[in-house]
């Protein structure tokens, strides 16, 4: 509450802070310097991407990972994503940045292949900012040819709040669609978005909710709630993702659902791209 109240007194001008208590403005103070700390980020070469294995269910294999960015300030710490992207988002330093890590996810794909690594396929997180730059298609095309990756190697994972404005969100779907990646609901029924549209986008994937996934084991209305996602993700003529797997037991289940693919500290956490190759290394098959 605290932080919300803290963007609107931003956004009606800086002033307005010596009307907060202390607490308050010890708060506002860190979230500004958060801000400036994100500014300089980038130049610094503060941030760095994980990388999270997203395993086939069908094939028993690897698929490809997803891009998670991390940051890890010299005094701060690591700052989780949920905390500086949102700051990144209303500042708009996230278009520079959303482009560092297009770029640097392409380039890490043909790295690991110099290496004798072969990934099927790289997913990386839009932000709505990014998604509504006039320029996302465009710069997404140059970092292909620039990096030579194949479109069909690269997915866009967007979420449901993005595609609100069908209108304009259809225009940049299709659009990103006709480069050839692939796009990916991601946290799939925590969101507003009109079934009826989602069935006329060119969607590829939805990857379910991992709070839905946690609660499987939950009991018998949570089952119900999962086979009721996956299937109208299956309606909607989609392949489906379980996103947050940790356990067999909830492995078990979606699978009986015939879920396509599924992601999870079960299989892996995030990883470093040195210690992703060690995980394929491991698992010897998914080597060139
Ligand atoms: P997301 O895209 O839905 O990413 C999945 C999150 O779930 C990641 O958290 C991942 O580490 C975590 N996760 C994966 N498997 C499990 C599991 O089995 N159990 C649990 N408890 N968690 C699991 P992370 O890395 O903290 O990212 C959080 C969110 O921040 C992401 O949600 C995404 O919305 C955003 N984000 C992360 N990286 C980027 C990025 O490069 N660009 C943008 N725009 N957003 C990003
Ligand atoms: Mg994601
Ligand atoms: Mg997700
Ligand atoms: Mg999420």
């Amino acid at each position: 509450k605290a932080d919300s109240a803290m963007y609107q007194a931003k956004k009606e001008g800086r002033n307005n802070f010596q009307f907060f208590d202390t607490t308050l403005d010890i708060k506002a103070h860190s979230i500004l310097e958060l801000e400036n700390e994100l500014r300089k980020a980038l130049d610094r070469n503060e941030f760095i991407l994980h990388y999270q294995p997203i395993m086939d269910l069908s094939r028993n294999q690897f698929s490809g990972v997803e891009t998670l960015i991390r940051w890890e300030h010299p005094f701060m710490g690591r700052v989780p994503p949920d905390k500086f992207i949102p700051i990144a988002e209303e500042t708009g330093i996230i278009v520079p940045i959303g482009e560092w890590i297009l770029r640097t996810a392409c380039q890490q794909l043909i790295s690991w292949e110099k290496r004798g690594c072969y990934v099927p396929n790289i997913s990386v997180n839009i932000s709505i900012r990014q998604f509504y730059q006039p320029q996302l298609v465009s710069m997404i095309s140059n970092i292909l040819s620039e990096t030579g990756v194949a479109p069909e190697r690269l997915t866009i994972e967007i979420t449901e709040s993005m595609t609100m404005d069908v209108k304009s969100a259809s225009k940049i779907l299709f659009d990103l669609k006709s480069l050839g990646v692939n796009i990916s609901i991601d946290d799939f029924g925590t969101g507003y978005s009109s079934l009826s549209y989602l069935k006329t986008f060119p969607i590829d994937f939805l990857k379910v909710d991992q709070s839905f996934i946690r609660d499987i084991e939950k009991g018998k209305d949570d089952k119900n709630i999962v086979t009721t996602i996956v299937s109208m993700g299956h309606n909607l003529g989609l392949s489906v993702i379980a996103e947050g797997v940790e356990t067999e037991e909830q492995l078990k289940f979606i699978r009986q659902l015939r879920c396509s693919k599924a992601q999870g500290y079960l299989f892996s956490k995030p990883l470093t791209e040195q210690d992703l190759i060690q995980f394929l290394k491991k698992s010897s098959v998914y080597l060139v």
